[in-house]
């Protein structure tokens, strides 16, 4: 600690003043609230933000770890399963849990799998998971962690799933197959019809990863567009992942993992007989659970209820395809596949698309960079109705000023992503990722 000048202050600050220089932190913070950012917050207006800080504060200081103790939690995370559930086709029998986010909500439908193999084919001592290229992260960090392999399978030109690639990579250790509704980097659902079909002729479970499609697509598909099963629906889906924090719009720190029946769930409890502070038992991975989040996530589904979130979804969904036809008509400029909802990439062929996030940047609009392929990524919300004209003519004026300067070397952030996407060590680009998180993680 010492090293970094930073240490605990001898004397208190008063409440009043500390609360105005946190104020004063946020000066360099992501715009989100003025529809500056592409992604992180999904906000969905400030009358609801005070209704949701209220249900919040109401429950902050009550635990989910015991929900014995607290009956008031344990209706909030038994009724967000259950409505969640419901939303998602989930059967009489479909239970599961509230998690602190999407990445704990596939661990732990991982862990289950891991343990309901452990337990029906001992046989399998190194079991694997069958995942599209495009799946999130975390279900590499959860095979990581829980020590599974995940066999990574190419997607389609289309950047959906590869059905009978992914059949080809099925071995006698395969114990899950794996597909996005949609998938975050170019927003499209796998053919989980098909996934679903082959985990059943394989004798396989197949979770869907609806973190961000959980609480848009069932709102989407009563709009009217036109969707490809995702849900409990198609036979064979054993178990959904859907985050109450992003198009849910609860406060951070609440998501769910719906399965289909409780003999399932059962391989996700943690319990310990033996500590000599009693019997310990947990469904999920954290230990103590924010009652606020519970709270929280509970409020925002009863006070949108259905029409609610049908009304969002309808003006989400109008804005991007706005905002779709508008980048496909800037010359040079195309979005990746055909987006399910209100997630989307863009590309261009003829000009250097990172420069292009970085002349954007200068004017304040921050978007993801992707890679394979280098793309810019749009995750719309509420708050990008009103600028989405602004966002399009700048993006207009900035893809031709790049255009223009073509031959010039790209810089800045260009010119890192650009040569990080391309060179064949990955092992490097690790390296200089730990020590730019070193970097980050460092007191300023
Ligand atoms: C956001 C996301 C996750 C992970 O959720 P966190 O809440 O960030 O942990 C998983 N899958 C998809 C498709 C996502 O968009």
């Amino acid at each position: 600690m010492k090293e970094q000048g930073v240490m605990l202050p001898t004397k208190g600050t008063p409440g009043d003043q500390l609360l105005k220089e946190m104020g004063d932190l946020r000066a360099n913070d992501a715009r989100w609230k003025e529809g500056r950012t592409w992604s992180l917050v999904y906000y969905p207006g400030e009358e609801i933000y005070d209704f949701l800080k209220k249900a919040y504060t109401m429950f902050f200081a009550e635990n989910g770890l015991n929900p014995g103790a607290f009956p008031s939690i344990r209706k909030f995370e038994t009724e967000v399963v259950a409505m969640t559930a419901g939303m998602l086709g989930g059967g009489p029998e479909a239970c599961g849990a509230v998690t602190s986010c999407g990445t704990e909500s596939i661990m732990m439908a991982i862990k289950t799998y891991r343990d309901k193999a452990r337990a029906e084919r001992p046989e399998i001592t190194a079991p694997e998971m069958v995942i599209p290229e495009t799946a999130h992260p975390a279900f590499y960090k959860a095979a990581h962690f829980l020590d599974v392999k995940a066999v990574r399978v190419p997607v389609r030109p289309d950047f959906r799933a590869d059905v009978e690639a992914m059949k080809a990579a099925v071995t006698d250790n395969t114990i899950l197959i794996v597909g996005s509704a949609p998938s975050y980097p170019q927003g499209v659902i796998d053919p989980i019809e098909e996934l679903a079909a082959l985990a059943l002729e394989k004798g396989l479970s197949c979770h869907v990863d609806a973190c961000l499609g959980g609480f848009m697509l069932p709102f989407v598909r009563k709009l009217g567009y036109p969707l490809p099963a995702f849900d409990f629906r198609v036979p064979g889906v054993t178990s959904i992942s859907a985050d109450v924090h992003k198009y849910g719009f609860a406060a951070k720190g609440a998501s769910t993992i719906i399965f289909q029946n409780k003999d399932l769930r059962r391989h996700m409890f943690y319990v310990f007989t033996e500590w000599s502070g009693g019997i310990y038992a947990h469904p999920t991975m954290t230990g103590t659970r924010p009652g606020g989040s519970f709270a929280a996530a509970w409020a925002i589904m009863k006070h949108l209820g259905e029409e609610g979130y049908l009304r969002i979804a309808d003006s989400i969904m109008k804005t991007t395809k706005k905002l779709i036809d508008g980048i496909n008509s800037i010359p040079g400029l195309y979005v990746l596949g055909k987006p399910d909802m209100t997630v989307f990439a863009f590309t261009s062929d003829s000009l250097d698309i990172y420069a292009l996030g970085d002349a954007m940047e200068a004017r304040g609009w921050s978007s993801d960079r992707q890679q394979r392929p280098a793309s810019l990524h749009c995750m719309v919300a509420l708050a990008h109705e009103k600028v989405a004209d602004q966002y399009l003519a700048d993006l207009r004026e900035c893809a031709l000023a790049v255009a223009e300067n073509k031959s010039s070397l790209p810089e800045g952030t260009a010119a890192m992503y650009g040569m990080m996407g391309t060179l064949p060590d990955r092992g490097m680009i690790k390296d200089l990722v730990l020590n730019f998180m070193d970097d980050l993680m460092s007191v300023k």
